[in-house]
């Protein structure tokens, strides 16, 4: 099972997929979480709606393309073999039988010597077997019946055959399969109007913490604005589900029970940041207990990211972030993004991803794999970017992607790397 890819490539690397001591590698967390997710609903969506959505059925073509033999040029349809060694200097008079403007069919057969005004996507009239460009004839103004032809045509020169684009019952999207912008025309090309997908989950988003505060607020003291809802926000959006912000939440039992309750009752997932650790202070946890939901795991082996909680409530999923916010992050992109695309009926989408070369040693002494911050220019060059502690967001701003470092590794300057790509 491919359970991510930044979970799945840890078990190939480094083996890290037992357990250790309580904590879990991310492979196995990430296996867990995929396992408790069901078949997702299906919508029907019109088609402008449905790119970026997972097709919720497979979708194979009706018609062909092109529909008939049509013109490919403004110009004249023939017979090829009464044009033959026509060139500028030595033209082919044809007699002008009439006009097929692309919407029309050509009612009359074309017999020999004669030809028909036609232009860009026209049916082909019975017996033509080319088109001649407008540029390569040559019309007598006092001779409007007759038209010169200064070139000589192959058959079928200038004719976009039947079926020579796409046969009938082609797949064109199989079921899970993520529609893209190419795919709209030839989806519209079959009548499509609008299209079965996979339900974009609601995804309900919590900060708890005392000392938060919302930005366009004035701060007291000892008080930080919050940082984390918009930008999990922007990831819950990039993973094609629906965010919904909730109030601060208070760092008490009684305030995260209904926080979260709330937030459970309304939405398909729910995404908390903060909480999570073992201090005294921290409610996740008991809350989610508290509503009768059950912990599915707790504490993941990277960093940042470790205090890492999920638990399940009546059939929904909590995602426990850690707090400080590169937690927040590094812990949506590994667990979190994964679980949103399956539940929209997509097996794997891995986070996008550009290899580039490290510019300096790189080395993580840990027995953690270290999710680093780095900067990758346009040539592919990577640098670490600064303070790499989970608070600091100075070099989160400096940073572009995210570098993966197994533990106990010492990177040397040189080495190709793959980046996670933070910024697209
Ligand atoms: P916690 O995970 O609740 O122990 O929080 C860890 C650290 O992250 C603390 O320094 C918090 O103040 C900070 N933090 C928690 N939640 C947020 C948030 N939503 N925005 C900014 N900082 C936060
Ligand atoms: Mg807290």
């Amino acid at each position: 099972m491919r359970a991510g890819d930044i979970a799945h490539r840890s078990c190939h690397n480094l083996g890290l997929g037992q357990t250790k001591g309580l904590m879990i590698s991310l492979e196995e967390a990430c296996a867990r979480i995929l396992a408790d997710i069901g078949s997702p609903d299906t919508e029907i969506v019109k088609l402008v709606e449905a790119v970026g959505r997972i097709a919720g059925e497979a979708v194979a073509s009706r018609n062909q393309l092109p529909a008939f033999d049509q013109s490919a040029m403004d110009g004249y349809a023939v017979r090829s073999q009464d044009c033959a060694s026509a060139a500028p200097d030595c033209p082919r008079e044809l007699a002008l039988q009439g006009r097929i403007e692309a919407g029309d069919v050509g009612q009359e057969t074309l017999l020999e010597g004669q030809c028909v005004r036609l232009f860009t996507g026209a049916a082909l009239p019975t017996g033509a077997d080319a088109v001649i460009m407008q540029e390569d004839t040559a019309v007598n103004a006092g001779e409007p019946s007759q038209v010169s032809i200064l070139h000589t045509p192959k058959p079928w020169e200038n004719v976009r055959l039947r079926g020579e684009d796409v046969q009938r019952d082609t797949a064109i999207l199989a079921a899970g399969q993520r529609i893209g912008l190419p795919h709209l025309p030839l989806l519209a090309s079959q009548g499509l109007a609008a299209l079965s997908v996979f339900r974009a989950p609601r995804i309900g988003l919590l900060a708890t913490g005392n000392e938060l505060r919302e930005p366009g607020t004035p701060l007291e003291p000892g008080q930080i604005y919050e940082t984390n809802r918009l930008m999990l926000s922007c990831l819950v959006r990039r993973a094609g589900a629906l965010p919904k912000q909730y109030p601060l939440v208070r760092d008490d039992l009684e305030s995260t029970r209904a926080a979260l309750q709330r937030a459970m009752e309304e939405c398909d997932a729910v995404v908390s940041s903060g909480g999570v650790s073992v201090g005294d202070m921290d409610f996740v946890k008991p809350a989610l207990k508290e509503l009768g939901g059950e912990v599915g795991l707790w504490k993941v082996s990277m960093k940042p990211g470790k205090p890492f909680l999920y638990g399940r409530v009546r059939g929904k999923a909590l995602y426990g972030l850690p707090g400080n916010p590169v937690s927040a992050l590094v812990t949506f992109v590994g667990l979190v993004w994964p679980a949103l695309w399956r539940m929209q009926g997509m097996a794997s989408n891995p986070w996008p991803t550009r290899t580039g070369v490290l510019l300096e040693p790189v080395s993580n002494g840990g027995d953690r794999r270290h999710f680093m911050r780095v900067s990758m220019d346009p040539n592919g060059r990577v640098r670490l970017s600064g303070l790499q502690a989970s608070h600091a967001l100075g070099s989160l701003a400096q940073s572009n992607g995210l570098i993966d470092v197994a533990p106990r590794t010492e990177w040397a300057a040189g080495k190709n790397v793959e980046v996670l790509l933070l910024d697209d």
